[in-house]
Protein backbone atom coordinates (compact mmCIF):
# COMPACT_ATOMS: atom_id res chain seq x y z
CA UNK A 1 0.00 0.00 0.00
CA UNK A 2 1.67 3.15 -0.88
CA UNK A 3 2.28 5.63 1.98
CA UNK A 4 1.50 9.51 1.44
CA UNK A 5 4.30 11.34 1.71
CA UNK A 6 5.16 12.31 4.93
CA UNK A 7 4.17 9.35 6.67
CA UNK A 8 7.11 8.07 9.28
CA UNK A 9 8.43 4.90 7.96
CA UNK A 10 7.92 2.07 10.31
CA UNK A 11 10.47 2.42 12.76
CA UNK A 12 10.03 5.87 13.14
CA UNK A 13 6.38 5.52 13.44
CA UNK A 14 7.06 3.07 16.87
CA UNK A 15 9.32 5.53 18.22
CA UNK A 16 6.90 8.36 17.93
CA UNK A 17 4.44 5.90 19.29
CA UNK A 18 7.10 5.35 22.59
CA UNK A 19 7.74 9.23 22.77
CA UNK A 20 4.05 9.96 22.81
CA UNK A 21 3.96 7.87 25.96
CA UNK A 22 7.21 8.19 27.69
CA UNK A 23 6.63 11.62 28.05
CA UNK A 24 3.84 11.48 30.51
CA UNK A 25 6.65 9.15 32.58
CA UNK A 26 8.95 10.70 35.21
CA UNK A 27 11.93 8.85 34.29
CA UNK A 28 15.64 9.50 35.46
CA UNK A 29 17.35 11.16 32.39
CA UNK A 30 19.20 9.35 29.95
CA UNK A 31 16.30 6.10 30.71
CA UNK A 32 13.93 6.71 28.04
CA UNK A 33 16.60 6.98 25.23
CA UNK A 34 18.27 3.51 26.66
CA UNK A 35 14.63 1.85 26.54
CA UNK A 36 14.20 3.01 23.25
CA UNK A 37 17.27 1.94 21.49
CA UNK A 38 18.03 -1.19 19.82
CA UNK A 39 21.02 -2.79 21.99
CA UNK A 40 22.77 -4.72 19.11
CA UNK A 41 21.56 -5.32 15.31
CA UNK A 42 23.68 -8.19 13.63
CA UNK A 43 23.64 -8.27 9.88
CA UNK A 44 24.62 -11.30 8.05
CA UNK A 45 25.17 -12.22 4.25
CA UNK A 46 25.86 -15.73 3.41
CA UNK A 47 25.73 -18.25 0.12
CA UNK A 48 23.49 -21.24 -0.36
CA UNK A 49 24.13 -23.68 -3.30
CA UNK A 50 20.94 -23.21 -6.04
CA UNK A 51 21.06 -25.21 -9.26
CA UNK A 52 24.89 -24.59 -10.49
CA UNK A 53 25.41 -21.57 -8.83
CA UNK A 54 25.32 -19.63 -5.67
CA UNK A 55 23.42 -17.28 -4.18
CA UNK A 56 23.93 -14.63 -1.44
CA UNK A 57 21.61 -14.02 1.00
CA UNK A 58 21.25 -11.19 3.45
CA UNK A 59 19.61 -11.47 7.03
CA UNK A 60 19.24 -9.62 10.27
CA UNK A 61 18.80 -10.66 14.37
CA UNK A 62 18.37 -7.41 16.42
CA UNK A 63 18.37 -7.57 19.94
CA UNK A 64 16.06 -4.07 21.34
CA UNK A 65 16.01 -5.05 24.91
CA UNK A 66 17.96 -7.32 27.05
CA UNK A 67 16.96 -6.13 30.41
CA UNK A 68 15.80 -9.79 30.56
CA UNK A 69 16.87 -12.77 28.81
CA UNK A 70 15.98 -14.99 26.64
CA UNK A 71 15.14 -11.90 23.94
CA UNK A 72 12.62 -13.27 21.80
CA UNK A 73 11.22 -12.75 18.42
CA UNK A 74 10.22 -14.19 15.62
CA UNK A 75 11.95 -14.43 12.08
CA UNK A 76 10.27 -13.13 8.97
CA UNK A 77 10.95 -14.22 5.19
CA UNK A 78 10.07 -11.96 2.94
CA UNK A 79 11.59 -9.67 -0.02
CA UNK A 80 10.92 -6.44 1.66
CA UNK A 81 12.79 -7.34 4.77
CA UNK A 82 15.06 -4.24 5.88
CA UNK A 83 17.23 -3.58 9.22
CA UNK A 84 15.29 -1.11 10.02
CA UNK A 85 11.84 -2.96 10.03
CA UNK A 86 13.64 -6.08 11.87
CA UNK A 87 14.32 -2.81 14.40
CA UNK A 88 10.72 -2.01 14.78
CA UNK A 89 9.57 -5.48 14.78
CA UNK A 90 12.17 -6.18 17.78
CA UNK A 91 11.66 -3.30 19.44
CA UNK A 92 7.54 -3.98 19.79
CA UNK A 93 8.50 -7.09 21.11
CA UNK A 94 9.64 -5.66 24.06
CA UNK A 95 6.65 -3.65 24.90
CA UNK A 96 4.82 -6.60 24.03
CA UNK A 97 6.50 -8.98 26.34
CA UNK A 98 6.45 -6.24 29.14
CA UNK A 99 2.47 -5.46 28.37
CA UNK A 100 1.34 -8.94 28.50
CA UNK A 101 3.98 -10.12 31.46
CA UNK A 102 5.77 -12.44 29.87
CA UNK A 103 9.80 -12.29 30.75
CA UNK A 104 11.60 -11.49 28.04
CA UNK A 105 13.26 -8.97 26.39
CA UNK A 106 12.67 -8.06 22.40
CA UNK A 107 14.19 -9.16 19.40
CA UNK A 108 13.61 -10.24 15.92
CA UNK A 109 14.88 -11.58 12.50
CA UNK A 110 14.57 -11.07 9.11
CA UNK A 111 15.61 -12.68 5.87
CA UNK A 112 15.07 -11.15 2.64
CA UNK A 113 13.51 -13.62 0.55
CA UNK A 114 10.31 -15.18 -1.36
CA UNK A 115 9.90 -18.46 0.39
CA UNK A 116 8.05 -19.29 -2.76
CA UNK A 117 10.76 -18.86 -5.55
CA UNK A 118 12.63 -21.83 -3.61
CA UNK A 119 11.89 -25.80 -3.61
CA UNK A 120 11.69 -27.48 -0.04
CA UNK A 121 14.83 -28.86 0.19
CA UNK A 122 16.37 -25.25 -1.03
CA UNK A 123 14.56 -24.01 1.79
CA UNK A 124 15.68 -25.94 4.61
CA UNK A 125 19.42 -25.29 3.20
CA UNK A 126 19.09 -21.62 3.47
CA UNK A 127 17.31 -21.90 6.88
CA UNK A 128 19.66 -23.94 8.39
CA UNK A 129 22.44 -21.97 7.00
CA UNK A 130 20.91 -19.17 7.83
CA UNK A 131 20.07 -20.35 11.55
CA UNK A 132 23.49 -21.76 11.69
CA UNK A 133 25.04 -17.97 11.13
CA UNK A 134 22.51 -16.74 14.16
CA UNK A 135 23.64 -19.40 16.72
CA UNK A 136 26.95 -19.64 16.25
CA UNK A 137 27.40 -15.99 17.84
CA UNK A 138 24.28 -16.49 20.09
CA UNK A 139 21.45 -15.11 18.15
CA UNK A 140 19.91 -18.48 18.49
CA UNK A 141 20.16 -19.75 21.96
CA UNK A 142 17.79 -21.09 24.88
CA UNK A 143 19.23 -19.11 27.10
CA UNK A 144 19.81 -16.14 24.79
CA UNK A 145 17.76 -15.36 21.90
CA UNK A 146 15.04 -17.83 21.00
CA UNK A 147 13.49 -17.08 17.56
CA UNK A 148 9.41 -18.13 17.07
CA UNK A 149 7.72 -18.06 13.59
CA UNK A 150 6.53 -14.89 11.89
CA UNK A 151 5.43 -13.54 7.99
CA UNK A 152 7.08 -16.76 5.60
CA UNK A 153 8.00 -18.63 8.63
CA UNK A 154 6.11 -21.37 10.26
CA UNK A 155 6.67 -24.85 12.62
CA UNK A 156 8.46 -26.56 9.62
CA UNK A 157 11.45 -23.40 9.55
CA UNK A 158 11.63 -24.18 13.56
CA UNK A 159 11.82 -27.65 13.02
CA UNK A 160 14.85 -26.84 10.72
CA UNK A 161 15.93 -24.16 13.18
CA UNK A 162 16.10 -26.67 16.15
CA UNK A 163 17.72 -29.36 14.33
CA UNK A 164 20.54 -26.96 12.87
CA UNK A 165 21.33 -25.49 16.90
CA UNK A 166 21.01 -29.31 18.24
CA UNK A 167 23.46 -30.39 15.73
CA UNK A 168 25.90 -27.55 16.99
CA UNK A 169 25.64 -27.94 20.52
CA UNK A 170 24.59 -31.77 21.14
CA UNK A 171 25.55 -31.41 24.37
CA UNK A 172 22.66 -28.96 25.55
CA UNK A 173 20.11 -30.61 27.41
CA UNK A 174 18.12 -27.27 26.60
CA UNK A 175 18.30 -27.29 22.96
CA UNK A 176 14.53 -27.98 22.09
CA UNK A 177 14.08 -24.53 23.76
CA UNK A 178 16.43 -22.62 21.13
CA UNK A 179 13.41 -21.77 19.13
CA UNK A 180 9.19 -22.03 20.05
CA UNK A 181 6.63 -22.57 17.19
CA UNK A 182 7.94 -25.99 16.80
CA UNK A 183 5.98 -29.13 15.37
CA UNK A 184 4.85 -30.35 18.27
CA UNK A 185 6.51 -34.23 18.30
CA UNK A 186 9.63 -32.09 18.23
CA UNK A 187 8.75 -30.46 21.25
CA UNK A 188 6.28 -27.92 20.09
CA UNK A 189 3.08 -27.40 22.02
CA UNK A 190 -0.42 -27.92 21.37
CA UNK A 191 -2.20 -24.47 20.38
CA UNK A 192 1.17 -22.25 19.27
CA UNK A 193 -0.27 -22.32 15.51
CA UNK A 194 -3.45 -20.72 16.47
CA UNK A 195 -2.29 -18.80 19.23
CA UNK A 196 -1.74 -15.03 17.81
CA UNK A 197 -5.32 -15.50 16.43
CA UNK A 198 -7.00 -16.80 19.34
CA UNK A 199 -5.14 -14.34 21.31
CA UNK A 200 -6.97 -12.08 18.89
CA UNK A 201 -10.23 -13.41 19.64
CA UNK A 202 -9.44 -13.55 23.40
CA UNK A 203 -8.40 -9.77 22.89
CA UNK A 204 -11.57 -9.08 21.03
CA UNK A 205 -14.13 -10.90 23.03
CA UNK A 206 -12.66 -8.91 26.49
CA UNK A 207 -13.42 -5.45 24.94
CA UNK A 208 -17.02 -6.23 24.57
CA UNK A 209 -17.14 -7.04 27.60
CA UNK A 210 -16.51 -3.51 28.36
CA UNK A 211 -19.18 -1.35 27.75
CA UNK A 212 -18.01 1.83 28.11
CA UNK A 213 -15.06 0.98 25.74
CA UNK A 214 -17.44 -0.21 23.00
CA UNK A 215 -19.65 2.59 23.43
CA UNK A 216 -17.18 4.88 22.99
CA UNK A 217 -16.44 3.05 19.81
CA UNK A 218 -20.23 3.99 18.41
CA UNK A 219 -21.69 0.09 19.27
CA UNK A 220 -23.19 -1.98 21.52
CA UNK A 221 -23.42 -5.22 22.36
CA UNK A 222 -20.97 -8.62 21.82
CA UNK A 223 -18.95 -10.07 18.70
CA UNK A 224 -22.54 -11.69 17.63
CA UNK A 225 -23.70 -10.54 14.53
CA UNK A 226 -20.71 -7.75 14.25
CA UNK A 227 -19.27 -6.80 10.58
CA UNK A 228 -15.22 -7.96 10.56
CA UNK A 229 -13.19 -7.19 7.69
CA UNK A 230 -9.73 -8.94 7.84
CA UNK A 231 -6.72 -8.30 5.50
CA UNK A 232 -4.01 -10.72 5.35
CA UNK A 233 -5.66 -14.26 5.63
CA UNK A 234 -2.02 -16.28 6.30
CA UNK A 235 -1.71 -17.54 10.03
CA UNK A 236 -2.90 -15.01 12.00
CA UNK A 237 -5.89 -13.19 9.65
CA UNK A 238 -6.97 -17.07 9.25
CA UNK A 239 -7.06 -18.25 12.66
CA UNK A 240 -8.56 -14.85 14.03
CA UNK A 241 -11.56 -14.94 11.27
CA UNK A 242 -12.28 -18.30 12.10
CA UNK A 243 -12.60 -18.10 15.69
CA UNK A 244 -14.54 -14.92 15.58
CA UNK A 245 -16.86 -16.42 12.59
CA UNK A 246 -17.24 -20.21 14.37
CA UNK A 247 -17.30 -19.18 17.77
CA UNK A 248 -18.70 -15.86 18.32
CA UNK A 249 -21.20 -15.43 15.55
CA UNK A 250 -19.34 -12.48 13.70
CA UNK A 251 -19.72 -12.25 10.07
CA UNK A 252 -16.31 -12.08 8.46
CA UNK A 253 -17.60 -9.37 5.46
CA UNK A 254 -14.65 -9.31 3.53
CA UNK A 255 -11.31 -10.97 3.37
CA UNK A 256 -8.67 -8.74 1.46
CA UNK A 257 -5.60 -10.97 0.57
CA UNK A 258 -2.45 -10.10 -1.67
CA UNK A 259 -3.98 -10.88 -5.15
CA UNK A 260 -7.23 -9.29 -4.42
CA UNK A 261 -10.30 -9.55 -1.84
CA UNK A 262 -13.66 -11.34 -1.48
CA UNK A 263 -16.92 -9.88 0.12
CA UNK A 264 -20.03 -10.85 1.18
CA UNK A 265 -22.66 -8.96 3.28
CA UNK A 266 -24.42 -12.36 4.53
CA UNK A 267 -20.61 -13.56 5.71
CA UNK A 268 -18.16 -15.67 4.33
CA UNK A 269 -17.18 -19.40 5.29
CA UNK A 270 -13.91 -18.88 6.84
CA UNK A 271 -13.27 -22.06 6.37
CA UNK A 272 -14.07 -22.76 2.86
CA UNK A 273 -12.26 -20.06 1.56
CA UNK A 274 -9.03 -21.20 3.01
CA UNK A 275 -9.57 -25.00 1.45
CA UNK A 276 -10.29 -23.05 -1.93
CA UNK A 277 -6.89 -20.97 -1.15
CA UNK A 278 -4.66 -24.02 -0.32
CA UNK A 279 -6.39 -25.82 -3.33
CA UNK A 280 -5.87 -22.63 -5.83
CA UNK A 281 -3.31 -20.57 -3.96
CA UNK A 282 -5.56 -17.26 -4.50
CA UNK A 283 -9.18 -15.89 -3.90
CA UNK A 284 -10.05 -14.97 -7.15
CA UNK A 285 -12.72 -17.42 -8.39
CA UNK A 286 -13.96 -17.94 -4.97
CA UNK A 287 -17.74 -18.84 -5.20
CA UNK A 288 -20.62 -17.03 -3.09
CA UNK A 289 -18.46 -13.71 -3.07
CA UNK A 290 -18.13 -10.70 -4.75
CA UNK A 291 -14.08 -10.74 -5.93
CA UNK A 292 -12.47 -7.31 -6.42
CA UNK A 293 -9.02 -7.21 -7.79
CA UNK A 294 -7.56 -4.15 -6.08
CA UNK A 295 -8.66 -5.27 -1.98
CA UNK A 296 -6.75 -1.80 -0.91
CA UNK A 297 -10.29 0.14 -1.04
CA UNK A 298 -12.01 -2.83 0.43
CA UNK A 299 -10.05 -1.64 4.14
CA UNK A 300 -12.55 1.16 3.52
CA UNK A 301 -15.85 -0.44 3.13
CA UNK A 302 -18.73 -0.26 6.30
CA UNK A 303 -18.21 -2.73 8.75
CA UNK A 304 -17.61 -2.63 12.99
CA UNK A 305 -14.44 -4.17 13.45
CA UNK A 306 -11.08 -4.09 10.85
CA UNK A 307 -8.63 -6.19 11.69
CA UNK A 308 -5.42 -5.60 9.70
CA UNK A 309 -3.43 -8.87 10.18
CA UNK A 310 -1.00 -8.78 6.57
CA UNK A 311 2.07 -6.31 7.23
CA UNK A 312 2.71 -2.96 8.71
CA UNK A 313 2.44 0.48 6.98
CA UNK A 314 -1.21 -0.67 5.31
CA UNK A 315 -3.45 1.97 6.76
CA UNK A 316 -1.45 5.62 6.71
CA UNK A 317 -2.23 9.33 6.00
CA UNK A 318 -3.46 8.57 2.56
CA UNK A 319 -6.47 6.28 3.11
CA UNK A 320 -7.04 6.76 7.36
CA UNK A 321 -9.74 9.88 6.67
CA UNK A 322 -11.93 6.81 4.28
CA UNK A 323 -11.74 4.31 6.89
CA UNK A 324 -15.62 3.27 8.44
CA UNK A 325 -14.48 0.54 10.84
CA UNK A 326 -15.42 1.81 14.38
CA UNK A 327 -12.71 -0.56 16.04
CA UNK A 328 -9.45 -0.96 14.48
CA UNK A 329 -7.94 -4.03 15.96
CA UNK A 330 -4.33 -4.82 14.77
CA UNK A 331 -3.80 -8.29 14.47
CA UNK A 332 -0.51 -7.38 12.59
CA UNK A 333 2.48 -5.99 13.97
CA UNK A 334 2.49 -1.72 13.02
CA UNK A 335 -0.50 -1.86 10.39
CA UNK A 336 -1.33 1.33 11.06
CA UNK A 337 0.90 4.63 10.58
CA UNK A 338 1.75 7.67 13.67
CA UNK A 339 0.28 10.28 11.34
CA UNK A 340 -2.80 7.62 10.34
CA UNK A 341 -3.33 7.01 14.63
CA UNK A 342 -4.08 10.72 15.25
CA UNK A 343 -6.32 10.55 12.20
CA UNK A 344 -8.65 7.56 13.19
CA UNK A 345 -8.68 8.88 16.71
CA UNK A 346 -9.91 12.28 15.36
CA UNK A 347 -12.64 10.35 13.52
CA UNK A 348 -13.16 8.61 17.22
CA UNK A 349 -12.39 5.26 16.13
CA UNK A 350 -11.27 2.74 18.76
CA UNK A 351 -7.79 1.25 18.10
CA UNK A 352 -6.97 -2.08 19.60
CA UNK A 353 -2.84 -1.84 19.60
CA UNK A 354 -0.61 -4.28 17.79
CA UNK A 355 1.76 -4.69 21.25
CA UNK A 356 -1.40 -5.83 23.39
CA UNK A 357 -3.78 -7.82 20.66
CA UNK A 358 -1.13 -9.89 19.04
CA UNK A 359 0.82 -11.27 21.78
CA UNK A 360 -0.89 -14.48 21.72
CA UNK A 361 1.57 -15.86 19.82
CA UNK A 362 4.79 -14.65 22.29
CA UNK A 363 2.10 -15.74 25.27
CA UNK A 364 2.06 -19.57 24.08
CA UNK A 365 5.60 -19.50 23.22
CA UNK A 366 6.83 -18.72 26.64
CA UNK A 367 4.40 -20.97 27.54
CA UNK A 368 6.22 -23.60 24.84
CA UNK A 369 9.56 -22.75 26.40
CA UNK A 370 9.25 -23.15 30.09
CA UNK A 371 7.93 -27.15 28.56
CA UNK A 372 11.09 -27.53 26.60
CA UNK A 373 13.06 -26.52 29.78
CA UNK A 374 10.78 -28.65 32.22
CA UNK A 375 10.93 -31.57 29.87
CA UNK A 376 7.62 -32.69 30.46
CA UNK A 377 4.18 -31.66 28.65
CA UNK A 378 1.55 -29.69 30.51
CA UNK A 379 -0.77 -31.80 32.57
CA UNK A 380 1.27 -35.02 32.43
CA UNK A 381 1.23 -34.84 36.48
CA UNK A 382 -2.16 -33.96 37.17
CA UNK A 383 -4.61 -35.12 34.45
CA UNK A 384 -5.68 -38.49 35.56
CA UNK A 385 -5.95 -36.99 39.66
CA UNK A 386 -8.26 -34.15 38.19
CA UNK A 387 -10.32 -36.69 35.82
CA UNK A 388 -11.29 -38.61 38.96
CA UNK A 389 -11.87 -35.50 41.46
CA UNK A 390 -14.19 -34.17 39.16
CA UNK A 391 -15.90 -37.94 38.63
CA UNK A 392 -16.56 -37.67 42.32
CA UNK A 393 -17.83 -34.38 43.15
CA UNK A 394 -20.21 -35.13 40.09
CA UNK A 395 -21.73 -38.53 41.73
CA UNK A 396 -21.37 -36.74 45.07
CA UNK A 397 -23.36 -33.67 43.58
CA UNK A 398 -25.79 -36.09 42.01
CA UNK A 399 -26.50 -38.34 45.02
CA UNK A 400 -27.08 -35.13 47.33
CA UNK A 401 -28.80 -33.22 45.29
CA UNK A 402 -30.58 -35.90 43.41
CA UNK A 403 -31.90 -33.31 40.65
CA UNK A 404 -30.44 -33.36 36.87
CA UNK A 405 -26.97 -31.29 36.47
CA UNK A 406 -27.27 -28.99 34.06
CA UNK A 407 -25.77 -30.52 30.55
CA UNK A 408 -23.26 -27.46 29.86
CA UNK A 409 -22.37 -27.33 33.43
CA UNK A 410 -20.91 -30.71 33.41
CA UNK A 411 -19.63 -30.65 30.01
CA UNK A 412 -17.53 -27.79 31.68
CA UNK A 413 -16.77 -29.68 34.84
CA UNK A 414 -15.44 -32.48 32.48
CA UNK A 415 -13.32 -30.69 30.42
CA UNK A 416 -10.23 -32.54 30.84
CA UNK A 417 -6.78 -30.78 31.91
CA UNK A 418 -4.96 -31.83 28.76
CA UNK A 419 -2.22 -29.46 27.49
CA UNK A 420 -4.82 -27.53 24.38
CA UNK A 421 -7.49 -26.48 27.22
CA UNK A 422 -4.73 -25.73 29.58
CA UNK A 423 -2.50 -23.30 27.39
CA UNK A 424 -6.02 -22.07 25.97
CA UNK A 425 -7.03 -21.50 29.34
CA UNK A 426 -3.24 -19.44 30.09
CA UNK A 427 -4.05 -17.41 27.10
CA UNK A 428 -7.09 -16.40 27.64
CA UNK A 429 -6.78 -15.13 31.29
CA UNK A 430 -3.11 -13.45 29.87
CA UNK A 431 -5.05 -11.10 27.13
CA UNK A 432 -7.94 -10.82 29.31
CA UNK A 433 -5.67 -9.41 32.41
CA UNK A 434 -3.65 -7.27 30.16
CA UNK A 435 -6.48 -5.61 27.94
CA UNK A 436 -7.95 -4.77 31.98
CA UNK A 437 -4.87 -3.45 33.13
CA UNK A 438 -4.20 -1.23 29.95
CA UNK A 439 -7.98 -0.39 29.90
CA UNK A 440 -7.75 1.05 33.19
CA UNK A 441 -4.37 3.19 32.47
CA UNK A 442 -6.37 4.73 29.87
CA UNK A 443 -9.61 5.16 31.64
CA UNK A 444 -7.84 6.59 35.05
CA UNK A 445 -5.16 9.14 33.80
CA UNK A 446 -6.72 12.31 31.70
CA UNK A 447 -3.31 12.64 30.04
CA UNK A 448 -3.70 9.01 28.45
CA UNK A 449 -6.01 9.91 25.43
CA UNK A 450 -6.14 5.90 23.90
CA UNK A 451 -5.53 2.32 24.42
CA UNK A 452 -2.17 2.78 22.49
CA UNK A 453 -0.40 5.31 24.58
CA UNK A 454 -2.06 3.42 28.02
CA UNK A 455 -0.09 -0.09 26.30
CA UNK A 456 2.92 1.95 26.04
CA UNK A 457 3.08 3.64 29.20
CA UNK A 458 1.71 0.72 30.72
CA UNK A 459 5.21 -1.24 29.31
CA UNK A 460 7.76 1.21 29.52
CA UNK A 461 7.17 1.53 33.41
CA UNK A 462 7.29 -2.08 33.74
CA UNK A 463 10.73 -2.36 31.91
CA UNK A 464 11.93 0.88 33.81
CA UNK A 465 10.90 -0.14 36.78
CA UNK A 466 13.53 -2.91 36.02
CA UNK A 467 16.38 -1.22 35.12
CA UNK A 468 16.24 1.40 38.20
CA UNK A 469 15.52 -1.09 40.72
CA UNK A 470 17.17 -4.34 39.30
CA UNK A 471 19.94 -3.60 36.62
CA UNK A 472 23.24 -2.65 37.70
CA UNK A 473 24.58 0.43 35.40
P1 LIG B 1 1.64 -15.13 7.07
O1 LIG B 1 2.78 -15.10 6.15
O2 LIG B 1 1.15 -16.45 7.58
O3 LIG B 1 0.37 -14.39 6.42
C1 LIG B 1 0.39 -13.10 5.89
C2 LIG B 1 -0.74 -13.03 4.88
O4 LIG B 1 -0.88 -11.67 4.46
C3 LIG B 1 -0.47 -13.87 3.63
O5 LIG B 1 -1.62 -14.65 3.34
C4 LIG B 1 -0.18 -12.84 2.54
O6 LIG B 1 -0.56 -13.27 1.26
C5 LIG B 1 -1.03 -11.68 3.04
N1 LIG B 1 -0.57 -10.37 2.51
C6 LIG B 1 0.68 -9.94 2.31
N2 LIG B 1 0.68 -8.69 1.81
C7 LIG B 1 -0.62 -8.34 1.72
C8 LIG B 1 -1.28 -7.16 1.28
N3 LIG B 1 -0.61 -6.10 0.84
N4 LIG B 1 -2.63 -7.14 1.32
C9 LIG B 1 -3.34 -8.20 1.77
N5 LIG B 1 -2.76 -9.33 2.19
C10 LIG B 1 -1.42 -9.41 2.18
O7 LIG B 1 2.03 -14.16 8.29
P2 LIG B 1 1.43 -14.14 9.76
O8 LIG B 1 2.30 -14.98 10.62
O9 LIG B 1 -0.03 -14.38 9.70
O10 LIG B 1 1.73 -12.62 10.17
C11 LIG B 1 0.87 -11.56 9.81
C12 LIG B 1 1.17 -10.37 10.70
O11 LIG B 1 0.99 -10.75 12.07
C13 LIG B 1 2.58 -9.80 10.59
O12 LIG B 1 2.53 -8.41 10.81
C14 LIG B 1 3.29 -10.46 11.76
O13 LIG B 1 4.42 -9.73 12.20
C15 LIG B 1 2.18 -10.46 12.80
N6 LIG B 1 2.35 -11.42 13.88
C16 LIG B 1 2.48 -12.75 13.61
C17 LIG B 1 2.62 -13.64 14.68
C18 LIG B 1 2.68 -15.13 14.47
O14 LIG B 1 2.63 -15.87 15.47
N7 LIG B 1 2.73 -15.64 13.25
C19 LIG B 1 2.67 -13.16 15.99
C20 LIG B 1 2.53 -11.78 16.22
C21 LIG B 1 2.37 -10.93 15.15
Amino acid sequence: MSKKKGDSKFLDSVNQMYDRAVALLDLPPGLPEQIRSCNSIYEVRFPVKIGDGYKVFRGWRACHSEHKLPVKGGIRFALEVNQEEVEALAALMSYKCAVVDVPFGGSKGGLCIDPKEYTRDELQRITSRFARELANRDYVSPSLNVPAPDMGTGAREMAWIADTYRTLHPDDIDAAACVTGKPVPMGGIQGRVEATGRGVQYGLQEFFRHEEDVADAGLSGSLEGKRIVVQGFGNVGYHAAKFLEEEDGAKIVAIVERDGALQNDAGLSVERVSEYMRETGSVKGFPDATYVADGRPVLEVDCDVLVPAALESQITSENAGRIQARVVAEAANGPVTFEADQILRAAGKIIIPDLYLNAGGVTVSYFEWIKNLSHMRFGRMERRMQETRTQQALALLKSVTKAQIPEPLERSMQREMDELNLVRSGLEDTMREAYQHIRLVWRERDDVPDLRTAAYLSAIEKIAHYYTEYAVG
